[in-house]
């Protein structure tokens, strides 16, 4: 706290537009336009996720990164309580189907849907998908990826999932250009601060929170692994605490006037 873009965030005109509350992991609850956005619902067993924050008034939207349980642990089960539209890639959403979800709309990298207000690119990732039945057998869940969300008014944010870097981030930029991107920066299942880093300059956002870390001893990268490059680079690492809210300014990210 205390950084002009996070003051800003807060002082804003459009402040209260959009409100993201890291729920630990990479799950994420997002208010905008009066819709609740819910990204990997992973909250029963999520170490993380404090127990306030463990139950939902609603859920409009809910997208689903890949079908390790770390990611859709509670998919199923929030589906059943509060019919949101899920998004996923179309394998996880047959299965998603098939145990109980009712309105699935599934998609696939490269495409673009609007739902419920929102703009909804799925992205490539680099990471596995295998989905753990209850047995324990691993079956196939389609491909891994990531979103670029675009909120009414424009805000554009990218949630990776879970994913090493890959080169194919400059194009996420070159097309999308997100202001805010959510990173995994754990280490071990995921790209570790070093790679993050490295996403950072293919990328280039305004504000990065660091998602996927210490959930777990082996989790080991943390948000200050990554600050040096970042702040190099211009860009402001927000460091969220589990069961924190906080704004994204729409307002913040206006074209800022030429000066000649
Ligand atoms: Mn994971």
């Amino acid at each position: 706290m205390g950084h002009p873009i996070e003051k800003e965030f807060e002082e804003g005109a459009m402040s209260k537009e959009i409100e993201v509350t890291w729920l630990g992991h990479s799950t994420f609850r997002i208010e905008a336009a009066g819709k609740t956005i819910l990204i990997d619902p992973w909250v029963m067993g999520n170490p993380m996720c404090p127990d306030n924050q463990k139950k939902f008034d609603k859920i409009d939207v809910m997208l689903c990164t890949h079908g390790n349980g770390d990611h859709i642990g509670d998919a199923v089960a929030l589906c059943k309580r509060h019919q949101p539209k899920v998004i996923g890639i179309f394998e996880l959403c047959m299965w998603l189907g098939k145990k109980g979800a009712k309105n699935t709309s599934p998609m696939n990298k490269g495409g673009t849907q609007t739902v419920e207000g929102l703009r909804v690119t799925m992205v490539h990732a680099d990471h596995s998908c295998g989905i753990q039945e209850d047995d324990g057998s691993i079956i196939y869940g389609g491909e891994a990826v990531g979103y670029v969300i675009e909120f009414p008014g424009g805000l554009k944010l990218y949630h990776a999932g879970d994913t090493n870097v890959f080169g194919d981030m400059h194009i996420i930029r070159e097309l999308y250009a997100p202001e805010v991107a959510m990173l995994p920066i754990g280490d071990h299942f995921t790209m570790g601060p070093r790679e993050a880093a490295y996403a950072c300059q293919l990328l280039r956002p305004k504000v990065v929170i660091p998602m996927h870390f210490g959930t777990f001893p082996m989790l080991t990268g943390r948000p200050k692994d990554l600050e040096k490059v970042a702040e190099d680079l211009g860009i402001h690492v927000m460091e969220m605490k589990p069961g924190e809210r906080k704004p994204l300014s729409v307002a913040q990210f206006a074209p800022v006037a030429k000066v000649s």
